[in-house]
């Protein structure tokens, strides 16, 4: 392979890792985003089953606090009923008693729903609470290995930057806007690429047979016809049925 085109290569490989690099960065605050997302919402959905509970407790607090006055009331209506004066009376005093007794069971039945709910609540809020404390926990782990992983990205960053301006100098001005001009035509960046028997890998269209033969004979710099790829041949994969291998350089 041509010196020069092995160093286009080379900066290709260069600019292939900065893209990886700049990409995979740039996923770390979106992951922690996600993460914290959904720990946020774990965090509202414990608060809800939370409010759930007390406004169960409340409910039954006060129902609680309704059966002790229809007792009271039962007993004072109790006493009136032994001193009632006639039948009419009498009657009033056993619809209100057997009034009293039913709001009494009404609200018995409920405290006993809403104590069968609680306990179910207190159990779901105990699971929520655990999750919630897994969340943080691996929030920050994630948070802290984000921070690490960023700052070596930038380490490695500005270390290829550095590598990539040493090869950028080895190439002639012609070939280095070459290199621009092809990265910006082929958007995956991929301007420098193998020919596999006569078969150009960046736009997989054949060579002719002419030019493949140049490509072994001659080891000048050259472009595909078609898609204006800088190609070259591998020695240890360039090997062609009719031409044989391709020529170690
Ligand atoms: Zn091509």
């Amino acid at each position: 392979m041509l010196p020069e085109v092995q160093a286009l290569v080379r900066l290709q490989d260069f600019d292939h890792a900065v893209t990886r690099l700049e990409t995979e960065l740039a996923e770390l605050p979106k992951r922690l985003d996600a993460l914290q997302k959904d720990t946020a919402a774990q965090s509202k959905s414990l608060a809800t089953l939370e409010a759930n509970l007390k406004a169960d407790e409340t409910e039954r607090r006060k129902l609680e606090g309704d059966v002790e006055l229809h007792k009271s009331k039962i007993i004072k209506l109790k006493k009136q009923l032994n001193e009632a004066q006639n039948l009419t009376q009498t009657q009033a005093l056993e619809h209100e008693i057997t009034w009293a007794e039913q709001a009494i069971a009404k609200a018995e039945e409920r405290e006993l729903e809403l104590l069968m709910e609680e306990e179910q609540l207190r159990a779901d809020i105990a699971v929520s609470k655990g999750k919630l404390l897994a969340m943080q926990k691996n929030f920050e782990t994630e948070r802290q290995q984000a921070l690490a992983r960023h700052k070596a990205g930038l380490a490695e960053l500005a270390a290829l930057a550095e590598q990539r301006k040493t090869t950028l100098a080895t190439l002639t001005p012609q070939v280095a806007s070459l290199y621009e001009r092809l990265r910006r035509k082929h958007k995956n960046g991929v301007v420098a690429v193998e020919v596999v028997g006569t078969q150009c890998q960046g736009c997989f269209m054949e060579i002719r047979l002419q030019l493949s033969q140049e490509l072994r004979t001659n080891h000048t710099f050259m472009t595909c016809e078609n898609c204006g790829r800088v190609i070259y041949l591998n020695p240890a994969t360039g090997f062609d049925p009719q031409f044989g291998p391709a020529p170690v350089q």
